[in-house]
């Protein structure tokens, strides 16, 4: 069994809590223990993660910084958390079962993810990202050419691209960890976005979605298993309304059906939603959407959005 995990934010820090080193070790080790039946001998095992809040943090470092530091693109951002996350979830699997029949070789890597220069996507940033800004931050951001917008009631943020990911890179470098029982963390947080720009790969001010491309690294290693694992039991149709169903196992053409009705936020649960119809498209195929404590039940069917192509 191949199986490909994605790890929302919430398993570094609680929704809204501050974050801090100490914490993310912490809510890690308890994800990770949640995890316990995908470390189970037999089974291949890629992890990827988010890393919103984390770059989110990096950006206000590098803005402190100006004038004393040298600068980061937000590419390098990226690869930054990648290798941060990569060292809390590294360390912490090795300790947790350190001695137990679940112990195996583990390993990060710096993945990047190419997408298109000519992604749609670039002429319409859509993704917040950063602190919220205060006029004047957010004023000498837009004169380095930096798009700024308002977030639905939160405040200015900066805003970038969120294309479409063709292609995670170190693909077959993953292929090969996995064949030799390695346990990998790879493309958090979607991945080093690059662009292919006159025959050479270059870094890009963007921000791919972790589910989807979660999505291509399962379908390109040929996976059986695609986990997205949030903060929710399941997705619901009518989210929020005096209307809300929680939706139980369901097909690829039913979950599209869905997507184009709306009841999905853009950006939160129509990407994982999308993700899974995505890849479970192919009969053989399973996608799943639950929190931590519905893993099991979502393993066995039994609980969680779980997508099958019929
Ligand atoms: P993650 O860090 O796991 O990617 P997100 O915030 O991106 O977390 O997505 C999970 C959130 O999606 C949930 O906390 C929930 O509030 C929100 N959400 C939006 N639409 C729905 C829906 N239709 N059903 C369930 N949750 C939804
Ligand atoms: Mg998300």
């Amino acid at each position: 069994m191949r199986a490909v995990a994605a790890l929302g934010g919430n398993a570094f820090a609680a929704r809204g809590s501050a974050l801090t080193m100490e914490g993310q070790f912490r809510y890690a080790r308890d994800a990770l223990r949640q995890l316990g039946p995908l470390f189970e001998p037999g089974v291949d095992l890629l992890l990827t993660h988010g890393n919103g809040p984390q770059v989110g943090h990096e950006l206000v470092r590098v803005e402190r910084a100006q004038g004393e530091a040298y600068t980061l693109p937000l590419d390098v951002c990226v690869a930054e958390t990648q290798g941060e996350l990569g060292y809390v979830l590294c360390r912490t699997l090795r300790d947790l079962f350190e001695g137990d029949r679940r112990a195996r070789p583990v390993a990060s890597l710096v993945t990047q993810v190419e997408v298109d220069p000519g992604d749609p996507a670039f002429a319409a940033p859509t993704k917040p990202v950063g602190p919220v800004l205060d006029e004047a931050q957010a004023a000498a951001l837009q004169a380095r050419g930096v798009v700024v917008r308002e977030d639905a009631g939160r405040g200015l943020r900066r805003v970038v691209p969120s294309p479409e990911p063709l292609r995670v890179v170190e693909t077959d470098v993953i292929r090969a960890l996995l064949g030799l029982g390695v346990a990998v963390v790879a493309a958090g947080g979607g991945g080093v976005p690059v662009a292919r720009v006159g025959g050479a790969l270059q870094g890009v001010e963007a921000v791919v979605d972790k589910d989807l491309t979660a999505a291509l690294l399962a379908d390109a290693l040929q996976a059986d298993l695609l986990l997205i694992l949030t903060d929710v039991p399941c997705a619901c149709t009518d989210y929020r309304t005096p209307r809300e169903q929680p939706l139980g196992p369901i097909t690829a053409g039913r979950a599209r059906e869905l997507l184009r009705q709306g009841h999905f936020a853009p950006g939160s649960m129509a990407p994982k939603v999308e993700a899974c119809a995505r890849f479970a498209a192919r009969p053989g195929r399973r996608a799943a959407i639950c929190d931590l404590p519905h893993l099991a039940g979502a393993l066995r069917g039994e609980a969680g959005t779980v997508i099958t192509a019929s």
